[in-house]
């Protein structure tokens, strides 16, 4: 095999390479290797740990200072779960943005466990939005039709599922606002709203925002009171249009018309859960941008690079 490596073209080696990378940091090799190099006893926070045998193909770790040992699946995403291989596999069909159900076919698993691991992963990214954000940053609202999806008391005649958010129903409690900011570098914020109040928009991006960068918007006067608290600049842009060259509000909509779609594509989102799947498009779109900056790495890599692994879920 080695002697046919140097007859591979350049395209089959970078897949020859891929390979084996991928094959090198399976899940658990690469839990256990973030234990090893910044990870923390679990019982005491302690950083004095050595490995101490395996269990069931998991790494365990000793703490030298309180004597109690744990694995390395431990506090992450991947505690109780069992068929390793699968879950990388999981992992990458969900970036094929394929729904639970084919999940569930592909991988052959029920509907339920395909339900609960996709839960699992999206739990781990709900609160990884970015707190700090700075220079140009644009801000707006998406709104998205209130869905109580998979509930069996609706209270309400139902709807065809995935229904497109194209004007906004008077009735204020059929939307769901979402708040979202973004600036040059790519840094995303979002949130649901209760309501689009001057208030709540200062209390979510307030402390996300640093003082005196440039805030542009479409001119929702909510947003005024944020801008004269943090010493922003406010620019309005109507229509679309573009000011000076820089001062758009472009990468907001189309973000926005992204996410949109992406939700289309699922069959429409139950509100509930609409925090947590932010958070898993927040991680997409994350890693398209990444993917255009650094085409070595692969899918999978660049998401353990995004810490999923490091979220501490001690509560499932
Ligand atoms: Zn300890």
């Amino acid at each position: 095999m080695i002697k046919q490596v140097p007859k591979l073209d350049p395209l089959q080696k970078q897949t020859l390479s891929n390979t084996l990378n991928k094959q090198k940091y399976s899940i658990l090799d690469r839990l256990a290797k973030e234990c090893l190099t910044h990870g923390k006893c679990i019982h005491c926070e302690s950083e004095r740990l050595r490995k101490y045998g395996k269990s069931n193909d998991r790494q365990r770790f000793y703490c030298n200072d309180c004597s109690k040992t744990f694995v390395c699946t431990r506090g992450s995403a991947y505690f109780y779960q069992h068929k390793s291989d699968d879950w990388q596999k999981y992992l990458e069909f969900m970036l094929n943005r394929d729904s639970i159900r084919l999940c569930a076919k592909k991988i052959g698993i029920s509907v339920v466990t395909s339900f609960n691991w996709r839960h699992r992963y999206l739990n781990a990214t709900e609160n990884t939005y970015e707190t700090h954000l700075d220079g140009i940053v644009e801000a707006d609202e998406t709104y998205f039709r209130e869905s109580k999806k998979g509930e069996r008391k609706l209270g309400r005649p139902a709807r065809k599922r995935g229904t497109k958010a194209n004007t906004r129903g008077l009735n204020k409690t059929d939307w769901v606002a979402v708040l979202t900011a973004l600036d040059r570098n790519h840094h995303e914020y979002d949130h649901v709203l209760k309501q689009v109040t001057s208030t709540e928009i200062n209390n979510c991006l307030g402390d996300k925002i640093s003082d005196e960068s440039i805030l542009c918007t479409d001119g929702q006067p909510a947003y005024n009171q944020i801008c004269a608290e943090h010493h922003l600049h406010h620019i309005v842009l109507k229509n679309s249009r573009c000011k000076d060259g820089i001062f758009h509000i472009q990468n907001i909509n189309n973000y926005h018309s992204q996410l949109k779609q992406w939700v289309l594509k699922m069959h429409g989102v139950a509100s509930k859960y609409l925090p947590k799947y932010l958070g898993w498009f927040r991680m997409l779109a994350w890693h398209k941008y990444q993917s255009f900056t650094d085409d070595k790495i692969n899918k999978s890599e660049k998401l353990f690079e995004f810490k999923l692994l490091q979220i501490q879920q001690h509560n499932f």
